[in-house]
């Protein structure tokens, strides 16, 4: 039985180039592998994945779309900037990577350069250049990303780099598709004629907030992207920010990531701070399915003593979990699952049950943050896989022998892998919900 309930996300990396240093991260409890395409294609990681999957066929892989960030071009060389300076962007000046930059500022309006440690604001705009006093001085370094808090265009949420890595993703055969920048829950809409993988929504924008309810409702697993965001909007609305999106996931029964620096001081230290562990405590008080590690696991030093340390942590936390409000009990499907949540919990069953076929009912559980572990069994390989994703799920692959149904081959699997003479809660909540279907199970049996 799994000690730890969060589920824990590695970026990878250079980190990970080192001859057993992939299989090494792997062995360490991650659930899922998150595989960064700001920077390269799909193909270019494609070796990395494959070298994963034969390692752990399991592995979840998280394919994270660039999004339309805007970016330095390559400078020749640093170049200091300091208060009061004038800083031209574009021609004659520091090249920017992409031109839409001048469509998107008007005078007046902030730029941030480098997460957010440049402060530069616009002074005059043209169509090839925006010229810039700086506010908050620094080094400006090639390919540094742009934040343009105030943007208000209309532009596409799906870049050309996005379209094209949409195509080759097969390449990566990911479980999931994070859509950078999310704006609009139009946004996601664009990307699933490009994909059939279920989408993370990151909310990093202001717009985005503006549209939370509905971009939950879009989205099949939320995260919270704490870097853009702690640039986008003012640094000190982070956390209640962090709290707010929680929740608003959790009552809609989506899967909620908390994303970066989360213990990124271990990129070059051997343990985190006071902070960070006590950062880490409380995403999973406020209600995180999963927590995200960035640089931590795919630039850091060690890898493997981030994600020990990550474990540690959560498993020690999570015994301080209550009772969780969860999706709304109108719904007979959710009404049943609390109910087998406390059950369990009452009674002390040595786990709960569950057949899936899509992986919607061991969700629908979870989102209940049972105290009891939940074994999710299905025949679809790729559920197993997606539940990954989902808080407090063991899922195993069920193979279901001739003569035998999902049902029967499930009570047979948990007896095999539950200790002998160990009770359990089984719940069976019919595939589509429909109440009176004769033929369909809705049921909570002990
Ligand atoms: P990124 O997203 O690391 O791809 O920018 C996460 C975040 O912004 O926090
Ligand atoms: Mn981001």
């Amino acid at each position: 039985m799994p000690a730890r309930r969060t589920k824990i996300i590695a970026t990878i990396g250079p980190a990970q180039d080192p001859e057993g240093a992939l299989e090494r991260l792997l062995d360490s409890g991650v659930d899922v592998l998150r595989v960064n395409l700001s920077h390269a294609s799909p193909s270019a990681q494609a070796a990395r994945v494959k070298r994963a999957r034969a390692h752990r066929p399991d592995i979840a892989i998280l394919a994270d779309l660039a999004g339309p960030k805007l970016r330095l071009g390559d400078l020749p060389e640093d170049t200091p900037i300091r208060e009061g300076d004038t800083v031209v962007l574009g021609a004659g000046g520091v090249p920017v990577g992409d031109p839409s930059l001048f469509e998107r500022v008007r005078p007046g309006d902030p730029i941030f350069i480098a997460d957010g440690t440049l402060d530069l604001i616009s002074t005059e705009v043209r169509s090839d250049r925006v010229v810039c006093r700086v506010r908050v001085g620094g080094t400006l370094r090639s390919r540094k990303g742009i934040n343009l808090p105030l943007d208000a265009s209309s532009l596409p949420a799906v870049t050309d780099k996005d379209r094209a890595d949409l195509a080759e993703l097969e390449v990566l055969s990911p479980d999931f598709v994070a859509v950078s920048y999310v704006r609009h829950e139009r946004d996601l809409a664009e990307v699933r004629r490009l994909t059939s993988l279920p989408l993370v929504a990151k909310i990093e924008k202001q717009q985005a907030l503006e549209r939370l309810e509905a971009i939950v409702d879009a989205a099949d697993v939320i995260m919270v992207a704490r870097g853009d965001l702690g640039v986008e909007i003012p640094i000190e609305r982070v956390p209640a920010t962090q709290k707010r999106i929680i929740r608003v996931a959790n009552r809609a029964g989506r899967p909620v990531i908390t994303a970066t620096q989360m213990l990124v001081s271990m990129v070059t230290n051997s343990l985190p701070t006071r902070a960070e562990v006590t950062d880490v405590a409380n995403a999973v008080l406020d209600g995180t399915d999963l927590v995200m590690l960035s640089e931590e696991t795919a630039v850091g030093h060690d890898p493997v003593g981030v994600v020990q340390m990550m474990g540690r942590l959560l498993a020690e936390t999570e015994p301080l979990l209550q009772p969780h409000e969860g999706p709304p009990r109108s719904l007979e499907g959710n009404a049943l699952a609390y109910a087998a949540a406390r059950l369990a919990d009452d009674l002390d069953a040595a786990a709960i049950v569950v057949p899936t076929r899509t992986g919607i009912s061991a969700q629908r559980l979870a989102a209940f943050r049972p105290h009891r572990p939940i074994l999710a069994y299905s025949r679809v390989p790729e559920t197993t896989r997606r539940l990954h994703f989902v808080w407090g799920v063991t899922s195993i692959d069920l193979h279901v022998p001739a003569g035998l149904d999902s049902l029967n081959a499930t009570l047979e699997a948990a007896r095999r892998d539950l200790p002998p003479g160990s009770r359990a809660v089984l719940l069976d909540i019919a595939a589509d919900n429909a109440v009176g279907v004769p033929s369909l199970v809705n049921a909570i049996r002990f």
